[in-house]
């Protein structure tokens, strides 16, 4: 059979020398990469067989092996799942796919010391490069499910690996890393130790829910060994929260969300009665890169009676919560339900609302008791929440309770309710401006006579402000009211007296009005004296119902 020889992208190159050069200190995680991606591979097997009774595929004793050889030093992770054809190979090991590649390598580039790097590598994983830590070459021999033919793939982690068509290969996956020499100066442990590989294993994937198995070295008596099965397979959602450590939560998490990071937090929700089900949600410490993109994926997993389902079940929790992850677990869908069959299924929409109010409530807890975690989680997740605002009318209180806004006061955020507090005497309204950034809007002249009030605004930012703002209308009986639109009238004590100067004013400038509505008279409806100004001689201002500036570029960007 031929080799053919082929260049790795440029993203998996410059990822792949980062392995190789190991900006990453604790490398005994590469064996839960390998792992977890076996376990991915069994659970896609076992799905398309269930969705598919014809395909040529043996599902009687899945499960994942690793086999050590301590002649050659070579560790070897197999699995029998779905593997891969040829062509994916190509695709899913030569390349990397995840969106913000670039821009995370650029800013790996740019960290000063390693340890900002580790930081950014571990908000990425790099799951099966993870192998270039330990060892210097890398081999795996795959078949697909159903197909003859398997592929071998090989490289030393340099600029190139080679694909080749092998005839004997068994289904699925085994991956066998040439392991570099042990040093523990550089935390490289001798990874053909067995006592290693099991204390590895229970550590990072004993959740894991099919057996990783080992077969012993040969004993004294010569005759060759059981293997013996490493992981419990216990799955964690299902056991009680004293059972279950805190580690072996985030162990969970990071397998199933890719993250190399801890979560910010862990939130468990056992529901009995007619409709059963347990879940076990984790809210990650940062935002991933792709979460406003179109195509981004990875939500909450859903399981029926521990056999994994689907991935990114978009049915379990609303859009804007899209960036939870995590495991739900029911007793009584059935094992071929489909997506559109979640959509329209009364329980789960029951069990989406009852999953949000938990989430929810949760983020509201950590509000009261750790405003760092809290201040994290607003700062990560913020935008994406306010989208709630706009979508969930059933829980829009609960999400203006825990929404925090920059304002004119202080550079903290602060919570509506705090900014009520401050309200000055006579103030009825709640005062925003929308805008780019915080800077462009402090300088607008809408905000010089609030400023010399001292009148706390709201500075919103994000496109999505715009559009919650008038689904929401008004907080706790006070108005939400953009200081760029309609009139304003700062000084409600001072009316009377201010009504004569201005009539004054108006005779005065009455000429001047009117030539500038002549002038203008194609660009906008009037022209008026205004209160709202200290400093600047005239701002243009919208009609109280009129789209904002950024609103009106965003419908005609959609072309409407
Ligand atoms: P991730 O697991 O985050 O997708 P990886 O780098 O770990 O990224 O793996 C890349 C892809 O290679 C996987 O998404 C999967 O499609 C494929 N892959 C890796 N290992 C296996 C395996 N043992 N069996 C089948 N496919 C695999
Ligand atoms: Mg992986």
């Amino acid at each position: 059979m031929t080799t053919e020889t082929f260049e790795f992208q440029v993203e998996a190159r410059q990822l792949l020398q980062l392995m190789i050069h190991s900006v990453y200190s604790n490398k005994d995680v590469f064996l839960r990469e390998l792992v977890s991606n076996a376990s991915d591979a069994l659970d896609k097997l076992r799905l398309e067989k269930l969705r598919d009774d014809a395909l040529d595929a043996d599902v009687s004793d899945l499960h994942i092996e690793i086999d050590v050889d301590r002649e050659a030093r070579t560790l070897t992770v197999r699995d029998n799942g779905i593997g891969m054809s040829y062509d994916e190979v190509g695709q899913l090991i030569g390349t990397i796919a995840k969106s913000g590649t670039a821009s995370l390598l650029k800013e790996l580039r740019e960290a000063q010391d390693a340890a900002g790097a580790e930081g950014l590598i571990g908000q990425f994983g790099v799951g099966f490069y993870s192998g270039f830590m330990v060892a210097d070459e890398v081999t795996l021999v795959t078949r697909r499910a159903g197909e003859s033919q398997g592929t071998r793939w090989s490289s030393r982690g340099e600029a190139t690996y080679t694909l080749e068509r092998v005839d004997d290969a068994p289904q699925g996956t085994s991956v066998t890393l040439h392991l570099k020499p042990a040093d523990p100066d550089n935390q490289l442990h001798d990874y053909t130790s067995e006592w290693k590989i099991r204390e590895i294993v229970k550590r990072y994937s004993d959740f894991i829910t099919w057996p990783i198995r080992m077969v012993p070295a040969a004993g004294e008596k010569d005759e060759t060994p059981e293997p013996e099965t490493l992981n419990s397979m216990k799955a964690l959602w299902a056991r009680s929260r004293e059972e279950v450590s805190d580690d072996e939560y985030h162990e969970l998490y990071k397998h199933i969300s890719h993250d190399w990071r801890e979560p910010l937090e862990t939130i468990r929700l056992q529901a009995e009665g007619t409709f059963e089900y347990q879940s076990l949600l984790f809210i990650p410490a940062h935002a991933p890169h792709d979460l406003f993109t179109r195509d981004f994926k990875r939500g909450v997993q859903l399981y029926v009676k521990r056999v994994f389902i689907m991935d990114d079940c978009e049915a379990l929790l609303p859009p804007y919560l899209r960036f939870v992850k995590g495991v739900v677990d029911a007793q009584d869908l059935s094992l071929n339900v489909s997506r559109e069959i979640l959509q329209q299924d009364r329980h789960i929409r029951m069990m989406q609302r009852r999953l949000t109010k938990k989430v929810l409530s949760t983020v509201k807890e950590i509000m009261a008791k750790d405003a760092d975690r809290y201040a994290t989680l607003w700062r990560e997740f913020g935008t994406v929440l306010k989208e709630g605002l706009v979508t969930d009318s059933d829980n829009r209180d609960a999400l203006l309770a825990v929404a925090s806004f920059t304002t004119t006061h202080g550079d903290e955020p602060t919570t509506l309710a705090r900014y009520v507090e401050r309200m000055k005497d006579g103030q009825e309204d709640i005062y925003y401006l929308t805008g780019e950034s915080r800077q462009s809007i402090e300088n607008s002249p809408h905000m010089e006579a609030f400023r010399a009030k001292g009148i706390e605004v709201l500075l919103l930012t994000d496109a999505v402000d715009e559009v919650w703002v008038d689904a929401v209308g008004e907080y706790e009986g006070k108005k939400l009211r953009s200081v760029a639109k309609g009139e304003i009238d700062l000084d409600a004590e001072g009316a009377e007296q201010a009504g004569e100067e201005r009539e004054k004013q108006a005779e005065e400038y009455s000429g001047l009005l009117g030539w500038m509505r002549e002038q203008l008279d194609e660009e906008i409806k009037e022209v008026r004296l205004s209160t709202r100004l200290t400093v600047s001689p005239a701002c243009v201002v919208s009609d109280a119902h009129d789209l904002t500036p950024a609103l009106e570029n965003m419908y005609r960007a959609m072309g409407q």
